[in-house]
């Protein structure tokens, strides 16, 4: 089997449209829009129940939506669905194995179910053990498996048929630091090998390092689509500065200048300094704020910025939308087009 011709590349990987799905009274999935350019990989980030699994499975063709649309490699997912599947390998967050089947065994039999014959099935096997580094455990039974392995032939199994575009539900979920490593390994080169990754986690950092963009849901909404720095830094982050601060002597004697310095708070005492907050990200009122530090006296050893972490940020997103603070990046680009009326002529 090969690659199917069946696929447009000048739409984008995945264009999904107001896709809404209710389960009764629940609007498990309610209005969301993005789209996925081919090559990128773009993290799928949200509370539990935000409606992660519901997308992606919808995506996989595994799942109808109520309202809205789905298309993966231009293909409408509900009317084309074996199309979409070709194109397409899904990983789900719970996966199940066969306790009778051994590795190959378990390949073999999805390799046959996917229409590969001879000798092209035996290669495709091998070619997908070696990269998930398989080959060692070819008759290790699937139930006698650890939780990385297990991963790796589930992630195997999702890319038999070398599908273009790969949606990977939680694929790092209870794994070891060091599974997880070797797991982000494995999808760095699936990246480079210029595959569309949309992979959901909970492990915000890892997201940042690997993904180009982030898609942030909360109750079902996008609230969020940029890459990580604007996470971070952007227009997320307030126009304050966290400084981690460092001085010889007791660190009362920070705290004390610091409740008196402009546009300073003190956000906690450290073992040997202090968290500060400067209510300004202006480079010059930064360092001006070192300079007086040193004027007054203060002998410092460590002046710092905090960078901002992912999950600080996500947090800190969920918390304004729940004040009903936080304004989304699409009610941002309503008021934009609503503003760009031109003015009307002299
Ligand atoms: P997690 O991070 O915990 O996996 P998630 O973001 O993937 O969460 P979903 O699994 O998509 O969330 O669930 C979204 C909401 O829809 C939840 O409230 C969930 O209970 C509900 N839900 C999902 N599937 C069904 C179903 N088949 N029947 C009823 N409710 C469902």
């Amino acid at each position: 089997m090969s690659t199917p011709a069946d696929f447009d590349a000048d739409q984008p990987a995945i264009v999904v449209e107001n896709l809404q799905r209710s389960f009764g009274s629940l609007k498990a999935v309610d209005g969301v829009s993005f789209t996925i350019n081919h090559g990128s990989v773009v993290g799928f980030v949200g509370a539990n129940g935000a409606g992660k699994t519901t997308t992606m499975r919808i995506m996989a063709t595994l799942d109808q939506p109520t309202a809205g649309s789905v298309k993966v490699g231009g293909h409408n997912v509900v009317h084309y669905p074996e199309k979409v599947r070709r194109l397409l390998g899904w990983m789900p967050d719970s996966f199940g194995t066969y306790d009778h089947m051994t590795v190959l065994e378990y390949l073999d039999f999805y390799a046959r179910a996917l229409g590969y014959q001879g000798a092209e099935r035996v290669q495709r096997i091998e070619e997908v053990m070696n990269f998930t580094d398989l080959t060692p455990l070819a008759d290790r039974l699937s139930n006698k498996m650890s939780k990385g392995q297990t991963q790796r032939l589930c992630l195997g199994r999702a890319l038999l048929h070398d599908p273009k575009i790969l949606i990977l539900d939680e694929p790092a979920a209870g794994l070891d630091p060091k599974a997880r490593v070797e797991l982000k390994q494995l999808i760095r080169i699936l990246a480079e090998e210029g595959k569309t990754i949309l992979i959901s986690s909970h492990i915000l950092s890892e997201l940042g390092e690997m993904c180009d963009s982030l898609l942030f849901i909360d109750k079902g909404r996008i609230v969020h689509h940029g890459d990580a720095d604007s996470m971070t830094r952007g227009s997320l982050a307030s126009a304050e500065t966290l400084l981690n601060v460092q001085v010889i002597g007791p660190p009362a004697k920070l705290i004390e200048w610091a409740l008196t310095a402009p546009l300073m708070e003190v956000v906690e005492e450290t073992k040997r300094g202090a968290k500060l907050r400067l209510k300004s990200v202006d480079e010059a009122v930064i360092a001006g704020a070192l300079k007086r530090m040193i004027a007054d006296g203060l002998l410092v050893t460590d002046f710092h910025r905090e960078e901002r972490r992912l999950e600080d940020a996500f947090i800190d997103l969920l918390g304004q939308i729940d004040k009903g603070t936080f304004k989304s990046e699409a009610t941002a680009n309503e008021s934009l087009s609503a503003n760009s009326t031109p003015p009307p002529l002299p």
